[in-house]
């Protein structure tokens, strides 16, 4: 407690009022908890404010217009198209509006109090909450750290105007004629894939050998091919090596196979990943060990090594996603609340919104066969898909993953029109223990691109109907 100032108590506090933080104090007053959450900046975190949502608007009305451009296949042809870029913008804002204004009245509504400001441990038992004009202690009996994180800055890329990270990609009031990426992962290839589509020329500097590390080259050479047609050059093992800023852009140095190369163009994003928001929280005071990787230790429940203080999001370890911070807000709400909630993350999915999109959830291939699993690797085509043809859309596949002995799903892959929305259905498939059988005795709609899932099983069963063994 700190002297002069009379704290205010609540069962549980919630640092951040991102995915984690906000799902994670719903749940516990759910439960029946008096709840706090304390978030210094917009409601809704990342995520909503500045990550997810405002960036799969931006690629959904880039989308919008690529295709009312290219539907002469279709026979659709349509003149003088434009973009008004400040209507764009205006309107990816209202969709965050919409919904941050929705995390407010559901936290009302579930009687969480609200605070605004920055927070700060005093001890295992207190936080001071600051904002401009005041500070109040607050005393709690748990606590659920979900402070999120923020873009890693490279030394000789200073953020300024026209070096810009992803936020500030994302609220551009023009579209560039030219724009420079750095870093080829799932930020910078969805944005870069909406600025080519509403006109940019798109370069992309890599360091690895490939974009999107992580997802199969099978899938990754599908996105390259499209981005390709759009013209958005690709440069792999390229190191970024300084910039300069001109008066109406940026040049920028990089090394590339052993050559020193400058480009100059409007932007340059810079997108190589994110820092957790660890570092002003005083968690020194409180004494929370961090893993080696500088983010916070936790347990199956997501308790920290002190034993009332929980975290839960892109400052614990695995993949800084907001389903994770969501899964994980509601299972350290309930340990708190004293459920024997844990988590398992066999079945967490990751999604790239690209053309076409790549989703993946549980093992890959390649994983099951360096544990030494007897798998069976069955996939599907969505080009034999009549509803996919039907979309002129027919680049992709569905692949699942199922033990040999006895047919368990245990991962797949996919790429394709709506693979984010398709991988739930793997990733139920997945959590409910179910068998290649299971999906293939499941009556799935004709025609939707749903029916490719059911023909990856009985391709695993050996038994397709709409391609040849
Ligand atoms: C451009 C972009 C696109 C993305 N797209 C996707 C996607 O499609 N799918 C997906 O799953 N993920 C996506 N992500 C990642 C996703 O946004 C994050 O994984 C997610 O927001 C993490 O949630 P969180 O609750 O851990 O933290 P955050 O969303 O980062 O929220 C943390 C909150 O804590 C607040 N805070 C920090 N410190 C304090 C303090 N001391 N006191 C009070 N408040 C504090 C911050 O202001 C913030 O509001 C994207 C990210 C970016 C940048």
């Amino acid at each position: 407690m700190v002297v002069g100032d009379f704290p205010i108590e609540t069962d549980t506090i919630v640092i951040g009022a991102g995915p984690g933080g906000y799902v994670a104090a719903i749940r516990a007053a759910q439960l029946g908890q008096k709840v706090t959450i304390v978030e210094k900046g917009s409601l809704g975190g990342v995520c909503l404010n500045v990550g997810c949502i405002p960036s799969k608007a931006l690629i959904a009305a880039s989308h919008r217009y690529e295709s009312a451009l290219h539907s002469d296949d279709m026979g659709i042809k349509a003149e003088n198209v434009t973009v008004d870029f400040t209507k764009v913008q205006e309107w990816k804002a209202g969709v965050v509006k919409k919904l941050t204004s929705g995390v407010e009245g559901l936290l009302k509504g579930n009687k969480v109090e609200i605070v605004r400001g920055e927070a700060y441990f005093v001890d295992d038992h207190n936080i001071r909450v600051m904002d401009e004009n005041s500070a109040q202690t607050y005393t709690f009996k748990n606590a659920i750290i979900a402070t999120g994180s923020r873009p890693i800055e490279l030394p000789s890329f200073k953020y300024s105007k026209r070096v810009i990270d992803s936020t500030g990609a994302l609220s551009l009031e023009e579209i560039p004629n030219k724009l420079i990426v750095i870093g080829g992962g799932y930020v910078g290839t969805e944005l870069g894939t909406a600025y080519a589509n509403l006109g940019s020329e798109v370069t992309i500097l890599e360091g690895a050998d490939d974009i999107l590390s992580g997802f199969e080259k099978q899938m990754t050479a599908l996105v390259k091919r499209n981005l390709k047609k759009k013209n958005v050059e690709i440069v792999t093992k390229a190191m970024a090596k300084g910039v300069e800023e001109t008066e109406n852009g940026v040049k920028v140095t990089f090394d590339a196979k052993g050559e020193e190369k400058t480009i100059e163009a409007d932007y340059v994003l810079v997108t190589v990943g994110r820092k957790p928001n660890t570092d002003e929280l005083g968690l020194e005071q409180v004494g929370i060990k961090m893993t080696d990787r500088g983010v916070i230790e936790v347990d199956k429940q997501c308790r920290t090594s002190v034993n009332n203080i929980f975290a839960i999001g892109d400052i614990v370890p695995g993949p800084p996603l907001a389903h994770k911070a969501s899964y994980e807000g509601k299972i350290a709400a309930e340990a708190i609340s004293g459920h024997p909630s844990e988590v398992d993350y066999l079945g967490i999915p990751a999604v790239v919104f690209s053309e076409p999109e790549l989703a993946t959830v549980g093992y890959t291939e390649a994983q099951a066969k360096d544990e030494g699993l007897d798998i069976t690797a069955a996939k599907f085509p969505f080009a034999a898909n009549g509803r996919a043809l039907a979309l002129n859309n027919t680049d992709g596949f569905v692949k699942l993953i199922t033990r040999k002995d006895d047919g368990l799903v245990i991962g797949a892959q996919i790429a394709g029109p709506s693979a984010s929305d398709m991988i739930s259905e793997l990733g139920l498939a997945i959590e409910a223990g179910m068998t290649a059988e299971d999906i293939a005795m499941t009556i799935h709609a004709h025609p939707t691109l749903g029916e490719i899932t059911m023909e990856a099983a009985e391709v695993a069963l050996g038994t397709p109907i709409h391609i040849v063994k």
